[in-house]
């Protein structure tokens, strides 16, 4: 694993996290200098990538600890924006889908 310090790398080591540069789905080399960060804690990073050819996004949870940096990524196809709008919305609860169902099926 690779270390990092992000006192000195303001920005994630996405060069550093090869899965993260290269789209799941189509095997393009992302861009990487256009992730952009979404939040950010201490050494901990929500990271959107976007691949431009067939337009899927990776959603990527960087985290430094003693151990050097782990990751978790997840294929979605929401875009940057779309993160930013319901990144702090209310989870859907039960109720919420039963009452979506019940109202559909009137
Ligand atoms: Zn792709």
């Amino acid at each position: 694993m690779t270390e990092f310090n992000s006192k000195k790398n303001k920005k994630p080591p996405f060069d550093k996290i090869k899965w993260l540069s290269i789209c799941p789905f189509c095997n393009t080399k992302f861009n990487i200098n256009q992730a952009k960060v979404i939040a950010e804690k201490k050494d901990s990073f929500l990271v959107h990538a976007h691949c431009k050819k067939c337009r899927c996004s990776v959603l990527a949870s960087l985290v430094n600890n003693r151990m050097g940096i782990s990751s978790i990524g997840l294929v979605i196809d929401l875009t940057y924006e779309d993160v930013l709008k319901f990144k702090n919305a209310r989870q859907i609860s039960i109720d919420d889908t039963l009452e979506a169902y019940q109202d559909l099926y009137k």
